[in-house]
């Protein structure tokens, strides 16, 4: 069986992001809903998406669109028919009906339904057609979310359902689960349990909004929104219906019924249009006074908002088993919340799965957090949670493991692929070095770099991490959403408080040696990133030798936006790009030109698509679209190049003062019209003297030291500014650029 042609049903939030994403994998796909206007809007919707749905915008007209009633006969083409109309079953079982009618013999049909079971939807479906018929549970934005629950029962042809699980693994990138046909699947059972297990505990133990997110957010390893934001992101309104659906599936013994009950505060929010973001706010709001906006809390005791106080408690770090083990009220919830979550996720093995490591991956793919519940417990330790939890009575996967006490019980990770994922290959690698930074695994013949900050933000220990692991060849990569967001301005900041440049330059210095090592030592370097590669984090991967890239991905050079310059060689290795084209090779001044526009403008690119134009990465690079098969796809890299040879010092060629008066008149123009300030002129000024090559002509040639000496120079004059520094601080504390 093949799929080569897909029509999508609804075009909504869910079946416009399905419908992108199969374009984005080049499948011819057809988007229909009630009227033809409503998918043509829908198109639209998808050209503008933030962050955008589509890798290549200029594709958007390969999605087709139609309606229901004039289009249907393209059901005869599709091999997958995809329903993604409103949660009511009476609309969707009409509809299937409909298609099942007018479909291709053998095609396959699912729903995107988040709640309601295929046992529901396939009621009055004839025994043939159910063995077609599934639940492919995409989770939103499509493009970006990893997970894909495909939903079977006893009526399914299993090799189908297997065929779809490898086509949606390989050509869409998705981690493909196939769960059973219970309430809310994997994701979504234990997640929206941790939400409201998070929720209610924070209304027990007085906590406020900002306290409870503080805790149930980065320090636990999951996303910072916390679970006050969460809910305001999914909607307040959105997720009452969630629970009410939960509360008619589950049966009464389930633990789930505790934590859904009606909450009176949140009733009382929807009632008063508080539905959360997309309403007049929810636990948080942004109130305006004297023109300027304000965040607010809500106090969850009165009902009333005030501004939102930063808590911080001081964990950097993922550390759950220093988080629990604190002796202040921060502590004591954390460990309320993750136990009872460890639990509620145990309990429920081996009814929704025979595989705890499916719930732990599902929450990864589905909820972006760093581990599952059964990754918490091997964390805390075996014999240290049950020194400390009450009872787990009817619990078999606890009581088992209470009886074992085996601290290994965990085995292998992503269960759920056979792809050689670097989550597997963690696992058997031995850690050969580490530091607060990075940490350094040997698997076989070569070594893996995975950074271990905040969003991957790089200083010296990550330097040092990088240069020592090139004993080997070496692939740079990680679990975390981003590859790098660049190097750690609070780092640098550090130093500029106490007026200690020459901290800075020794650490930028090191940046530069560690990255010109990376490319000129014996042993191949391969970077794999996906998510956030920027600044710093994209001169690592520039120069590496080889690259293989996640289809999603933000890359670029974003420095002048905090008022520097890129001084880690990304000045120099984009004007190496771009001397080597046709145009480049011609004219001497063409190289610089580009340069200078793509770094003055800070572009980015929001995939390989775009970022190819922009040379942030080669043609020859690898691009892919399964975040899973980054590690295999590098490795066949090492093993083609066994006999790696180093590549040869690059010089350069250029025009000095003749090109640098170019690019000083495009500044002149951009300050006269008045879009760009003072400092966004000063910026480009040494952005200007770095790329033109300072003191030099076309007579001279000039080496890559030259260059690294010419960044180092902009960047420490730059650092050094007040106004630079008013810029980072700015980003630092409210992460918006600051114009000056
Ligand atoms: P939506 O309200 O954004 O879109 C539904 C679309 O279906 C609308 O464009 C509507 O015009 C169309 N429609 C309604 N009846 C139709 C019919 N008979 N024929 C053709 N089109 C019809 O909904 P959504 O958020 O995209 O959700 C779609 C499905 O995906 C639901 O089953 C939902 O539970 C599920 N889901 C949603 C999310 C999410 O985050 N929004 C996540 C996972 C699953």
């Amino acid at each position: 069986m093949k799929i080569n042609n897909v029509v999508v049903i609804g075009s909504g939030t869910m079946g416009s992001g399905i419908a992108a994403h199969l374009c984005n994998a080049n499948i011819p796909v057809t988007l229909l809903d009630l009227k033809t206007e409503i998918s043509k809007k829908a198109r639209e919707k998808i050209l503008n998406s933030r962050p955008p749905l589509l890798l290549d915008k200029s594709k958007i007209n390969d999605i087709e669109v139609g309606n229901i009633f004039d289009d249907f006969d393209l059901l005869k083409k599709a091999d997958w028919i995809v329903e993604a109309v409103v949660e009511r079953i009476d609309i969707k079982q009409n509809l299937y009906e409909k298609i099942f009618k007018n479909r291709k013999e053998g095609s396959i049909v699912s729903s995107n339904t988040s709640s309601i079971p295929i046992k529901v939807l396939s009621q009055n479906l004839s025994e043939k057609d159910k063995k077609d018929f599934c639940i492919t549970h995409f989770f939103n934005p499509v493009r970006y979310m990893g997970l894909l629950e495909i939903v079977k029962n006893e009526n399914n042809d299993l090799n189908k359902i297997n065929f779809l699980k490898d086509f949606c693994e390989t050509l869409l990138g998705k981690g493909a689960i196939i769960c059973n046909d219970t309430p809310g699947f994997l994701g979504n059972r234990v997640g929206v349990y941790a939400m409201q297990i998070a929720m209610t505990e924070a209304f027990k133990m007085k906590l406020s909004v900002e306290e409870a997110d503080s805790v149930f957010g980065r320090p636990m390893g999951i996303p910072k929104t916390g679970v006050f934001g969460l809910y305001d992101l999914i909607g307040i309104d959105l997720m009452v219906d969630v629970l009410k659906s939960f509360i008619k599936e589950l049966p009464l013994s389930d633990k789930f019924h505790e934590v859904a009950k009606e909450i009176p505060l949140i009733k009382k929010l929807i009632e008063t249009g508080y539905t959360g973001r997309k309403g007049k706010g929810g636990f948080y709001r942004i109130n305006k006074s004297d023109g300027k906006k304000i965040l607010e809390a809500l106090d969850l005791e009165t009902g009333n908002y005030s501004i939102t106080k930063k808590i911080n408690i001081k964990s950097d770090k993922v550390d759950i088993q220093k988080l629990i083990s604190r002796n202040d009220k921060y502590g004591e919830y954390a460990w309320s919340v993750i136990s009872k979550i460890i639990k509620y996720a145990s309990s429920l093995i081996p009814t929704i799965t025979k595989e705890f490591n499916d719930i732990d991956e599902a929450m990864r793919l589905g909820f972006n957090w760093n581990k599952g519940p059964f990754e918490m417990l091997e964390e805390i330790g075996v014999k240290n949670f049950f020194k400390k939890i009450d009872n787990f009575e009817n619990n078999e996967f606890l009581n088992n493991l209470s009886k074992t006490m085996n601290e290994d019980f965990y085995g292998e990770r992503q269960k759920y692929t056979t792809i050689e994922t670097l989550g597997k290959i963690k696992r058997q690698a031995v850690i050969t070095d580490k530091n607060d930074s990075a940490e350094i695994y040997r698997f076989k013949d070569f070594n893996i770099v995975e950074f271990t900050t905040k969003a991957n933000a790089l200083d010296y220990d990550s330097m040092d991490c990088l240069k020592k692991a090139t004993d080997k060849p070496l692939i740079i990569i990680n679990e975390s959403m981003q590859f790098s967001a660049g190097v750690n301005l609070n780092y640098v900041m550090d130093f500029a408080n106490k007026k200690d440049s020459k901290s800075i330059e020794k650490f930028i210095k090191y940046f530069q040696d560690t990255c010109k090592h990376l490319k000129y030592c014996e042993n191949p370097v391969i970077s794999a990133p996906s998510g956030l590669t920027l600044g710093g984090g994209f001169e690592v991967l520039v120069q590496s030798n080889f690259v293989t890239s996640h289809t999603n991905i933000v890359m670029g050079l974003v420095e002048t936006i905090v008022g520097l310059i890129p001084a880690g060689g990304g000045c120099k290795e984009m004007l190496w790009r771009w001397s080597q084209t046709e145009e480049g090779k011609k004219d001497p001044d063409y190289a610089p030109l580009k340069v200078f526009d793509i770094i003055r403008y800070a572009k980015t690119a929001n995939s390989p698509v775009e970022a190819e134009p922009l040379k942030f990465l080669k043609i020859e690079d690898k691009k892919i679209m399964n975040r899973n098969s980054l590690l295999p796809e590098a490795r066949k890299i090492l093993e083609q190049n066994k006999n790696f040879i180093p590549p040869k010092e690059c010089k350069f060629k250029l025009s000095g003062e003749k090109v640098r008066k170019k690019m000083l008149d495009s500044l002149e123009k951009l300050y006269n019209e008045k879009k760009i300030l003072d400092h966004g002129l000063e910026v480009g000024k040494e952005l200007a003297y770095v790329l033109s090559g300072g003191k030099t002509d076309l007579t001279k040639e000039i080496s890559e030291d030259d260059l690294f000496k010419l960044e180092l120079d902009a960047f420490m004059k730059l650092v050094e500014t007040q106004k630079t520094q008013d810029r980072i601080n700015h980003t630092l504390s409210t992460g918006k650029p600051l114009v000056n």
